[in-house]
């Protein structure tokens, strides 16, 4: 085991993350990016980005490739880990990961959300074999089927968007009447002949053989009709759940485990800062995350400064 010591550590590497990093290594402090993946969270699951400035549209892979770029010429290190906890120790913290150790004088915290499960039967058993969390990963497989996403916000209706350039059609399963996602998405998505819906409906089976999906049982909640139909894939995005157990022993998140901050990203622990999508907030996107993660740097070198 090793230990390390930075000036501030950065564990997670989306957009906050990221940004984060470019900001605190432009202030000459001695900083670690942790990640436990590839550098871009939830950009790398999104096919078309369409609301970060400067890009008409961008694709999710391609906009973490430019953010992370940058980062290792700023003298940003790097490091691949699972966090499984913090220790706070007044002038110094500790991270600890499943094999390693690292000291610093703060943390931002940029771990953002993971995809929500319905936890349905079948939904396990099909994972890669017709049930998908990501369009971008995986819609060309699903040329000339029919195509289900289920979901209403934003997430589910931009992906079906996307969809139909590969599905023969694409249906929206919502559990209400009306859409949660942003109006101009709701509009195109109304427009586009490829996409049907399926209103007050919540999914309650995955079927299918020893190879794929082959249907999808679903429940209108209205009058409680239970239906049966034949798809050949289902994109499931009904929201996103935290990743911050690692710091469920601090007392720094709310009843749902998202991470509370004030304005300036402070959290209630001097010196532990949290950005992007794992702070409670109401509107996550790319660009408030990336506004998250710049003002936090700019807390943790204050903060760094002041310790001394
Ligand atoms: P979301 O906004 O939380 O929407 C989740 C959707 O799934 C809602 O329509 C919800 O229904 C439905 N749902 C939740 N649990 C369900 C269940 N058990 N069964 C069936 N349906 C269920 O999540 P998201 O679309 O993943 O977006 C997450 C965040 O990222 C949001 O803040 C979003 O604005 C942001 N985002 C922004 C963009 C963009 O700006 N272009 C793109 C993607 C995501 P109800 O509506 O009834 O609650």
């Amino acid at each position: 085991m090793t230990e390390k010591k930075y000036d501030v550590v950065i564990i997670g590497s989306g957009p906050a993350g990221m940004t984060a990093a470019m900001y605190t290594a432009r202030s000459e402090m001695k900083t670690l990016l942790l990640e436990r993946g590839v550098p871009g969270g939830q950009m790398n699951n999104t096919a078309e980005i369409e609301n970060y400035p400067g890009y008409e549209t961008i694709m999710g892979p391609e906009l973490s490739m430019k953010m992370a770029e940058p980062l290792e010429g700023l003298g940003v290190e790097n490091a691949y880990g699972f966090v499984t906890g913090i220790e706070d120790h007044g002038d110094y913290k500790k991270i600890i990961t499943e094999d390693d150790e690292f000291i610093t004088k703060s943390i931002i915290i940029a771990t953002g959300a993971n995809h929500r499960k319905l936890e349905i039967p079948g939904e396990e058993e099909y994972g890669a074999r017709g049930v998908s969390y990501c369009a971008v990963c995986d819609g060309a497989f699903f040329r000339n089927q029919e195509i289900l996403v289920i979901g209403g916000g934003d997430s589910a209706v931009e992906e079906a968007l996307y969809l139909t350039r590969f599905g023969q059609s694409v249906t929206i399963m919502h559990r209400r009447d009306k859409l949660r996602a942003q109006e101009i998405i709701q509009q195109r998505a109304f427009k586009e002949e490829k996409i049907n819906f399926i209103w007050d409906s919540v999914p309650m089976e995955i079927k299918g053989d020893d190879k794929k999906i082959q249907s999808v049982v679903y429940k209108n909640v209205k009058t409680g009709e239970v239906t049966e139909k034949a798809f050949g894939g289902i994109f499931i995005y009904v929201g996103l759940d935290p990743v911050a157990e690692f710091v469920s022993d601090l007392g720094i998140t709310d009843e749902a485990g998202w991470i509370i901050t004030d304005d300036h990203m402070r959290t209630n622990i001097p010196g532990i800062f949290a950005v992007g999508d794992v702070r409670q907030k109401d509107f996550r996107q790319i660009t408030t995350a990336v506004g998250d993660g710049a003002q936090a740097a700019q807390e943790a070198y204050k903060f760094v400064v002041e310790l001394g």
